[in-house]
């Protein structure tokens, strides 16, 4: 196949943005390291466009959900550098981990069990001290086979760093309480917003997410934290509508004085998804340019009144400022970055 003409929608990475970040983070970590979640395919940016940027700013440690994810990671890293959050939810898992070198994280007696009994060792161990998704109850540590475990990674996980509850420092009390309890190299609790939470959360490696890629999960961190990922789309026809025309499918905007409009190449099927709704707009730099009914799967419609000079082929942002944009479509930060779709990133 020849390549494939220019697209009309992208997402563009600014990198040094992606890199200061992880340093801020690093810095807020104080004399911890700060590691870097990678799953799902960095929050929806990119493994191939992340990676190499993390890694190359200083991160170390990698944090993927799925076995699936780990080869895409270990082009960039070795293998030994990430964790695969799940664990060995099976034979097969454990057998491909041994295989590998990607460190499982143990969430049970089941898995420490599966683990052992595919002749590994050295894992992480997660613990969990309050939210109750994954990991060991903490009355589970002192069963033998957490004792025949060579924990390297000693980790539990906040549920409400985002938040000023009280929960917080129950967790963090409960931690600390377990860290005596089990031998290992090193303790981590934080995500990106228990970073903000102050130097007591970060112990040895903290392990951030969603602020690499922009998110500001805490006020506290709007300062340090800037915005990652900018996608753009084109507009791909120009129309000028009557009075009384409507706009998209099941005809919801009606002009009412005659208008120009453009037809933008970006639908929910890229993630601009249908909750963006009333008051949702695309920017002409600074420019707000509102949407005309339904966001389609393919294309959106927008109000050009207030920049008349565009033409087609002329680019357009999605407003995505995170903590602007969850609030605008009602999708939180992560959402927002991980519904991005394919064909975005296709440029
Ligand atoms: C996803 C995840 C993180 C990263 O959290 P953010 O809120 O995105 O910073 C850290 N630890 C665990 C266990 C996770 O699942």
């Amino acid at each position: 196949m020849p390549d494939a003409p220019p697209p009309t929608l992208r997402l563009r990475l600014d990198r040094e943005a992606l890199a200061g970040n992880w340093r801020a983070l690093d810095n807020l970590s104080g004399s911890a390291e700060a590691g870097a979640a990678v799953k799902a395919d960095c929050y929806g940016l990119g493994i191939d466009a992340c990676l190499p940027t993390l890694r190359d700013a200083g991160a170390k440690q990698f944090f993927v959900a799925h076995w699936s994810e780990v080869a895409a990671v270990a082009r960039h890293v070795p293998p030994a550098q990430i964790s695969v959050l799940h664990g060995p939810l099976t034979p097969a898992d454990a057998a491909y981990s041994k295989a590998c070198g990607a460190v499982p994280v143990i969430n049970s007696l089941e898995q420490a069990q599966r683990w052992l009994d595919a002749g590994g060792r050295r894992c992480d161990l997660m613990i969990d001290t309050g939210i109750n998704r994954l990991g060991l109850a903490p009355a589970e540590i002192g069963d033998p086979l957490v004792g025949a475990l060579e924990v390297n990674t000693l980790m539990s996980h906040l549920a409400c760093a985002d938040e000023d509850v009280d929960m917080n420092a129950r967790q963090l009390a409960a931690f600390r309480t377990l860290l005596p309890l089990v031998p290992h190299q090193r303790a981590s609790l934080a995500n990106s917003a228990g970073i903000a939470l102050g130097r007591e959360y970060a112990f040895d490696l903290t392990r951030p997410g969603l602020a690499l890629y922009g998110g500001v999960p805490r006020d506290d961190l709007a300062g340090p934290i800037r915005q990652v990922a900018f996608p753009e789309a084109a507009i791909i026809q120009l129309r000028d509508l009557e009075a009384g025309q409507t706009v998209g499918y099941n005809a919801t905007f009606t002009a009412d004085a005659p208008m120009r409009a453009g037809v933008v190449s970006i639908g929910y099927a890229d993630g601009f998804l249908r909750s963006w709704g009333k008051g949702g707009y695309l920017l002409n730099g600074d420019i707000r340019l509102r949407l005309l009914g339904k966001i389609s799967m393919d294309m959106v419609v927008v109000d050009l009144t207030m920049a008349p000079g565009l033409r087609e082929g002329d680019w357009l942002s999605l407003p995505y400022s995170l903590p602007d944009a969850a609030r605008q479509s009602a999708l939180s930060q992560y959402e927002l970055l991980t519904v991005l779709g394919s064909r975005l990133k296709q440029a």
